[in-house]
């Protein structure tokens, strides 16, 4: 549970204030890697707050607080990674439920509703979410939540939080909203109706590519025990040492996201210039369908952008002409990664699936680090030249 007294602070505050917690034994800043399966009971009848680490461990209590306080939720779950997160949260469900599922959803998610709830008869309808005749026309009699993620990847659509949560509401539909791509420092699903939040820990809360981590937050202590009930029960816990990485990560995070969201704030206002980028998708652009609804419930457009240069074969030569970004699949770290959805993180849609989608056969997704953003103008613009130089010699 959350310490009330500290809920006053902001977010670059918050982040370190809980994750820094001195030892009362020691007094090491830092909690302890707990490496403890078991714990030692005082006696019969006197039982001490840990038992077995599946069902508790001191370090992972420190990440689940942590995590709480900056979602302003109740209590927070830790997990091996984030799908084990996403599954244990549909595993509050019961046989004969429904979902909703926003069109754009995470592709490991749409593999988990599509291929895997559906043998525990949990049935889906996909909807676009952001549209709110077409949520409410999703609704069965047996919809017990509405599930969303905002901004969408990889086109960076926008849903309005608010209205989604009215609308399932009305119909004694939870919410549960994927955090990932904006984070608490950016969008606080739970302060806008959300109950329960999730997150991809290996992103952006890690931040340096190098753990996976899943998270939970609940908004009501009711939902709190079932989510509670499933972590235990099932058993994808996040081990020890990853969430001593992850409380690393999280002590950083208003520091970094800030700097990664307006490097990319900046280098998206750039593309827009470039005649080689037919279309840049970003809530932070003034010109973006999703801008208003963006400011309206989050503080940042964010550090994921994705943007058009018209062909495959534009996408083979920039990747081939670009020196600092990563090219590869994931998102939100100090590095810049760039990916391609139609051959990475979509390649299980068909051509025309992936088109109806607007993940044209040009499109790149960009998830900026915190290099200086000139270098990696320089870079993009050393990379475009060639390309166009290319095209006026062929
Ligand atoms: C990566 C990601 C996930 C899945 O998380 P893992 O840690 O890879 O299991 C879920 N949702 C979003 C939006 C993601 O980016």
């Amino acid at each position: 549970m959350i310490n009330m007294s500290d809920q006053h602070y902001s977010d670059s505050t918050q982040v370190i204030k809980t994750t820094t917690k001195p030892d009362p034994t020691t007094g090491a800043i830092n909690p302890p890697i707990q490496l403890s399966s078991t714990f030692a009971q005082p006696g019969l009848d006197d039982f001490g707050p840990y038992d077995y680490s599946r069902s508790g461990n001191p370090t992972r209590d420190v990440v689940e607080e942590s995590i709480a306080a900056l979602e302003h939720g109740d209590r927070g779950f830790a997990f091996a990674t984030g799908m084990a997160a996403i599954s244990a949260a549909f595993l509050t469900l019961h046989q004969g439920d429904h979902v909703v599922v926003t069109n754009d959803v995470y592709g490991g998610t749409f593999r988990l509703v599509t291929e895997l709830l559906p043998n525990y008869g949990i049935d889906y309808t996909f909807a676009d979410c952001s549209d709110p005749v077409a949520l409410e026309a999703a609704i069965q009699e047996n919809t017990k939540v509405v599930y969303i993620e905002t901004p969408s990847n990889p086109t960076l659509a926008v849903t309005d939080i608010a209205q989604a949560v009215k609308i399932a509401h009305a119909h004694d539909a939870l919410v549960f909203a994927d955090n990932t791509f904006m984070t608490p420092i950016f969008q606080k699903p739970l302060d806008l109706g959300v109950d329960l939040v999730l997150h991809s820990g290996t992103k952006f809360l890690a931040g340096h590519s190098d753990i996976l981590a899943g998270l939970i937050v609940t908004k009501t202590p009711e939902l709190g025990e079932a989510v509670y009930f499933v972590q235990n029960a099932m058993g994808a816990t996040l081990g020890v040492s990853d969430c001593w990485l992850l409380l690393r990560g999280i002590k950083t995070l208003s520091v970094r996201v800030k700097a990664e969201a307006r490097n990319a704030q900046a280098i998206a206002e750039w593309f827009q210039t470039q005649p080689l980028v037919k279309a840049v998708h970003y809530p932070g652009l003034a010109t973006d369908p999703g801008h208003a609804i963006q400011a309206k419930q989050a503080t940042s457009g964010g550090a994921v952008l994705s943007f058009d240069v018209g062909s495959e074969a534009n996408v083979a030569e920039l990747v081939n002409h670009l020196k600092i970004p990563v090219f590869s699949v994931s998102l939100g770290a100090v590095e810049t990664i760039l990916s391609y959805p139609p051959k990475m993180s979509h390649a299980e849609l068909s051509a025309a699936e992936r088109h109806a989608r607007g993940i044209s056969d040009g499109l790149l997704r960009l998830s900026v680090g915190v290099e200086d953003v000139a270098d990696l103008k320089a870079d993009f613009a050393q990379a475009f030249a060639q390309i166009s130089h290319q095209q006026t010699v062929k």
